[in-house]
């Protein structure tokens, strides 16, 4: 059923109603956005009502972030879902003789061979979507950071507000 990082999904595409689900673990060997430290393993499974496939899964992995703050490196577990639809045009072969149910593809990155699922791509699109924003190593925004002592704070660039406070009072407070 699978090879290749294909999976064919015409089980479910001909025969709505059926669910395939298969597990997955890939090592991602074309990934060159993220640094996987582990593979992506997890599930998916697709059924089709017709004019829609739908496909879900979970996976996990482990990957190599750099810290928004320091841009030291940082390795955190990351656990993430699919949850896409894709359009289905033509009959179902169940219930056709000579026409048979196949994927539509819109997408700018293709997703699809023909009714096979590619389904490394579709994993690097939801890691993608799913990384942190601004992942921070264990010190955080404010800890002492030995690599961020460098990297001015935006907050430290401001007045400490004790001092304008105390600019306020200076004129009244002399005896
Ligand atoms: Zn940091």
């Amino acid at each position: 059923m699978k090879r290749d990082g294909m999976l064919d999904l015409n089980d479910a595409l001909q025969h709505p109603g059926r669910v395939i689900a298969v597990d997955i673990s890939t090592e991602m060997p074309g990934e060159e956005d993220i640094n996987l430290t582990e593979p992506v393993e997890g599930f998916l499974e697709a059924v089709s009502t017709g004019n829609q496939l739908m496909v879900k899964g979970e996976f996990k992995t482990r990957c190599t972030l750099q810290c928004a703050r320091c841009g030291g490196p940082l390795e955190q577990d990351l656990k993430f879902e699919i949850s896409e639809d894709f359009s289905v045009a033509g009959v179902p072969s169940m219930y056709a003789q000579d026409d048979f149910a196949r994927i539509v593809s819109e997408e700018d990155f293709p997703l699809f061979e023909e009714n096979n699922l590619i389904v490394e791509a579709l994993i690097h699109q939801g890691l993608l979507i799913n990384l942190p924003q601004a992942p921070l190593c264990a010190y955080g925004w404010d800890g002492d950071c030995p690599e961020a002592r460098n990297i001015p704070k935006q907050r430290s660039e401001q007045a400490h507000p004790l001092e304008s406070l105390s600019e306020l009072l200076d004129p009244e407070e002399s005896p």
